[in-house]
C-alpha cells in the first residue's frame, strides 16, 4: 500500500514549488495532475514515472470527480510514492479537502502539501500587494464560479462590502455580474479591478479597469484568470516587478 501526497505546484512559474514539491514529484511513481499544472514541472518527474491528466474543462469534465478519486485509490493500491498535483495550494478552490476526505475513508495514508495559491502569488507577481498600511487591512478570496444572478447564492455580498480587496478565482464569465454586485452593495464604482491572465507565466497578462466599466463595458478576458478588485491596484505602478506585460483599459485614467 503506497501513500498519496496531495500537492500544491503553486501557480504557474515552476520555481515557486516547494523543496518539498519538488522532492515528492521527483520520487513519485505516479502523477496524477489538472490542467492549471505547468507541464515544465512535469519534466522533474523520473523517466519511468506513470504522468496522467485528470484535469477538468471549463464546462466539459474530462473525468469526473468521483472517478479521480477511484484512480487515486487504485494507485494508492499498486504503487509507492502517489502524487496527486494541483494548481496553486490543493486546498483553495482545488478539491484537495475533498480527495483526501474520500482517501482516509478508505483507509489511504495521505499527506497535504501546501501550495502557493494563485490568490496570492499572482498578484505579488503583478506588482499588486494585496494588503498595505493605511489601503488595505483585509482580503477575502471568492468564487467567482457562482452565478450571482441565483437566489440562494452561497456568496455573503453584503459582507463583502467592508473588505479592502477581493480576489476572484473562477471569475471570467461573471464578471459583468460580479461587478454589478459589488456596486450594488455599495462599493464605489470607480475602484479599479485588475485581471491578471496566466499569472506568473511568460504569458501574463494584466488588464485594469474599475467596477463601472466592468459592469457595462467589460474587457476582453481569458481565462484562467484572476480577478482583483480594491485600490491596491493603484500601487502597481509604483513596485517594480518583473516581465509583465501591461495591457491599460484605455478609459480608466490616472492609474
Ligand atoms: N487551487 C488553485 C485554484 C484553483 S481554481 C490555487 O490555489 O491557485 C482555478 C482558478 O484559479 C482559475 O479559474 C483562476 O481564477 C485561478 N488561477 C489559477 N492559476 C492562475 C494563474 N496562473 N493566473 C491567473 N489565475 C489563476
Amino acid at each position: 500500500m503506497g501513500k498519496v501526497y496531495i500537492v500544491g505546484a503553486g501557480p504557474g512559474d515552476p520555481e515557486l514549488l516547494t523543496l518539498k514539491a519538488y522532492r515528492l514529484i521527483k520520487s513519485a511513481d505516479v502523477v496524477l495532475y489538472d490542467r492549471l499544472v505547468n507541464p515544465e514541472i512535469l519534466l522533474l518527474a523520473k523517466p519511468e514515472c506513470q504522468l496522467i491528466y485528470v484535469g477538468k474543462e471549463e464546462g466539459k469534465h474530462t473525468l469526473e470527480q468521483e472517478k479521480i478519486n477511484e484512480l487515486l485509490l487504485h494507485y494508492a493500491h499498486t504503487k509507492e510514492v502517489v502524487v496527486r498535483l494541483k494548481g496553486g495550494d490543493p486546498f483553495v478552490f482545488g478539491r484537495g479537502g475533498e480527495e483526501a476526505l474520500f482517501l482516509a475513508e478508505h483507509g489511504v495514508e495521505v499527506e497535504v502539501v501546501p501550495g502557493i495559491s494563485s490568490a496570492t502569488g499572482v498578484p505579488a507577481y503583478a506588482g499588486i500587494p494585496i494588503t498595505f498600511r493605511g489601503l488595505s487591512s483585509s482580503f477575502a478570496v471568492i468564487t467567482g464560479h457562482e452565478d450571482p444572478k441565483k437566489e440562494r447564492t452561497s456568496v455573503d455580498w453584503e459582507s463583502l462590502k467592508g473588505i479592502n480587496t477581493l480576489v476572484f478565482l473562477m471569475a471570467v464569465s461573471n464578471r459583468k455580474e460580479i461587478a454589478r454586485r459589488l456596486i450594488e452593495v455599495g462599493r464605489d464604482p470607480k475602484e479599479p479591478v485588475a485581471f491578471i491572465e496566466r499569472g506568473t507565466t511568460r504569458e501574463q497578462r494584466v488588464v485594469i479597469t474599475d467596477l463601472y466599466e466592468l459592469a457595462n463595458y467589460p474587457p476582453e478576458v481569458n481565462p484562467p484568470a484572476l480577478m482583483v478588485v480594491g485600490q491596491v491596484i493603484k500601487l502597481r505602478k509604483l513596485i517594480s516587478f518583473k516581465e509583465v506585460v501591461a495591457c491599460f483599459y484605455p478609459t480608466v485614467e490616472n492609474l
